[in-house]
């Protein structure tokens, strides 16, 4: 079931998430906004369940919920389309090679 204020963790991102490492978790993403995060790097979301990550476009997210709103509360609007789970899911943050 698609929520529609949901963020989708798509299959399929413009990044070429190949060529990046996952840097940082969650946990010390809490408070982050998208203004903070360093244009270096790439933000992305991880399935609690299956572990699929996808990349995000943060520009994206700041038009659409505020470039100062904290990741923690955009957390419970990720959705993995992987296999559709909603709980749990935690931001990622990565950096290309
Ligand atoms: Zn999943």
């Amino acid at each position: 079931m698609r929520h529609r204020r949901s963020i989708d963790l798509a299959a399929g991102t413009p990044v070429p998430s190949a060529d990046i490492h996952v840097i940082g978790k969650c946990a010390e993403l809490a408070w982050l906004t998208c203004a903070k995060l360093s244009p270096d790097y790439v933000l992305g979301g991880e399935c609690a369940a299956c572990g699929h990550i996808a990349w995000l476009d943060r520009w994206k997210l700041a038009l659409r919920f505020g470039e100062n709103v904290y990741l923690e509360n955009l957390r419970p609007r990720l959705q993995c389309m992987s296999c559709g789970n909603r709980n749990g899911n935690g931001f990622v943050i990565g950096k290309s090679a």
